[in-house]
């Protein structure tokens, strides 16, 4: 038996580009699924995709730390406080928008 051959005859099937055609798509579907907008068999769909795909893997963690750090930094950024103040100065401002103050 010698060894030096080597051919194990894997032809016939494309090797996989890394990316899956519907992987732009998917960005879509993680937005909804963080929302909590997905049906469940839509999410085990997406679930399986993951498991299955890296690169959407990783988009999938990267938007989920986004959403924790906006929160938490529009939590104290903007506190309820501020929020309301700027509600009235709106409304202030949407009151007299109509009025031409005239000065000078
Ligand atoms: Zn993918």
């Amino acid at each position: 038996m010698s060894v030096g051959d080597g051919g194990h005859g894997v032809t016939g099937m494309t090797p996989p580009s890394g990316t899956h055609a519907h992987c732009e798509d998917l960005a879509e579907r993680i937005e909804r699924f963080l929302d909590g907008e997905m049906d469940a068999s839509e999410a085990r769909e997406l679930d399986g995709h993951l498991d299955d795909c890296l690169p959407c893997t990783s988009e999938r963690d990267l938007r989920a730390r986004l959403r924790e750090l906006i929160r938490e930094g529009c939590a104290e950024q903007a506190p309820a406080d501020l929020v309301e103040r700027v509600r009235a100065r709106l409304q202030e401002v949407s009151a007299g928008v109509e009025q031409d103050d005239d000065r000078g």
